[in-house]
């Protein structure tokens, strides 16, 4: 029977795919990873040599796999996706190195999930191109070195500290992606609704810009969902009223903040009242995974000014309180403790 999580999986994933700039001129944003990009892109080709190889790192969704494909296309390579914890042992990665062509770019996903032996593996792949395969097994078992062609690995994180000394060196570029403004996220919106064959007034690619939490992903959904309300209303605008209502609709609020957010904001504020907090009291009081407060809602919040991160943990800030409508301290922040 079909699973229908999985269909939903990838129909969001061809959703994205079809969404996906292929070129360096067509990226919005990030202005001197692209420029820093082009130039190295640009000399590599007059070589006629592969690029060195890519470390893009950022918060989800804010185009580190687009670029992996821009790269590619830009280069006018084969792009070869893979996911760090696909690769369970050396053979998995051997079987894919040896099958890259002259220039080729290896684009390994979550990179800061790699098995460690997987992951020492690959150093002597990227820093000489070359592999040792073992064949045979048992008393005839040997090792023999294999000659790879000369390819870029692209390793995508969102979790840079979590890579080791080694790997980090063997990078030659080192990108870091960080969140959009509401004016290049608005410029994502129009795109996006050309594509997808929707009108989208200037207002409303604010309404949704400004609530999109700085990442594309998050528009380009957005968009998705709005125009489902357009069609049902028979509109063929998405308007800032039209979208106000369906964002309020799916949850978020006025500053993008989702449930979650809103979430950790309360249980800074009111239960815990500004004093900190470590990760791991948040994750269970929030419950949700360490990990993913740490990569996917932090950075936004610390972004925006709502949270701080000290050495003895997470603290709200006076624009959280404000925000949160409760006085630091007061007895009416008493409300969840
Ligand atoms: P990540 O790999 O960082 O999680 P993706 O590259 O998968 O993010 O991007 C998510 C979605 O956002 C894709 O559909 C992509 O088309 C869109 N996107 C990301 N960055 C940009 C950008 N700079 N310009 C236009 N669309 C973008």
């Amino acid at each position: 029977m079909a699973n229908p999580n999985l269909n939903a999986e990838l129909k969001e994933h061809s959703f994205e795919q079809s969404l996906r700039p292929l070129k360096l001129d067509e990226f919005v944003g990030q202005q001197k990873i692209i420029d820093n990009l082009s130039v190295f892109i640009k000399a590599a080709r007059m070589r006629g040599e592969a690029l060195d190889h890519v470390l893009l790192s950022g918060p989800p969704g804010l185009g580190k796999t687009t670029l992996a494909n821009v790269i590619a296309n830009e280069m006018k390579v084969n792009l070869r996706p893979t996911i760090g914890p696909v690769l369970e042992k050396p053979g998995d990665l051997a079987g894919l190195l040896t099958n890259l062509e002259e220039g080729d770019v290896l684009f390994i996903d979550e990179i800061h999930r790699l098995n460690p032996v997987v992951e020492e593996y690959l150093y002597s792949a990227m820093e000489d191109f070359k592999i040792d395969i073992v064949i045979d097994s048992g008393p005839n078992a040997r090792s023999v070195q294999i000659e790879l062609k000369r390819f870029t690995l692209v390793g995508a994180t969102t979790r840079k500290g979590l890579l080791t000394a080694p790997l980090r060196a063997r990078f030659g570029i080192d990108l870091r992606l960080d969140y959009y403004d509401t004016e290049l996220l608005q410029h994502i919106a129009h795109r996006t609704a050309r594509i997808l064959n929707i009108g989208l007034s200037d207002r409303g690619s604010f309404e949704i810009a400004r609530r999109s939490r700085g990442t594309p992903r998050i528009v380009n959904r957005l968009i998705r969902r709005t125009r489902d309300f357009a069609e049902v209303a028979s509109e063929s605008e998405i308007t800032d009223k039209l979208a106000d209502k369906a964002l309020n609709a799916l949850d978020v609020d006025a500053n993008g903040l989702d449930d979650m957010d809103v979430r950790i904001l309360n249980v800074l504020t009111q239960q815990y009242r500004g004093k900190p907090v470590g990760l791991s009291t948040l994750a269970v009081a929030v419950n949700e995974e360490k990990g993913t407060i740490e990569e996917v809602y932090e950075p936004f919040l610390i972004q925006e000014g709502f949270i701080q991160r000290t050495p003895k943990g997470r603290i709200a800030t006076q624009k959280a309180f404000e925000y949160m409508g409760v006085k630091p301290g007061s007895e009416d922040s008493d409300l969840f403790s």
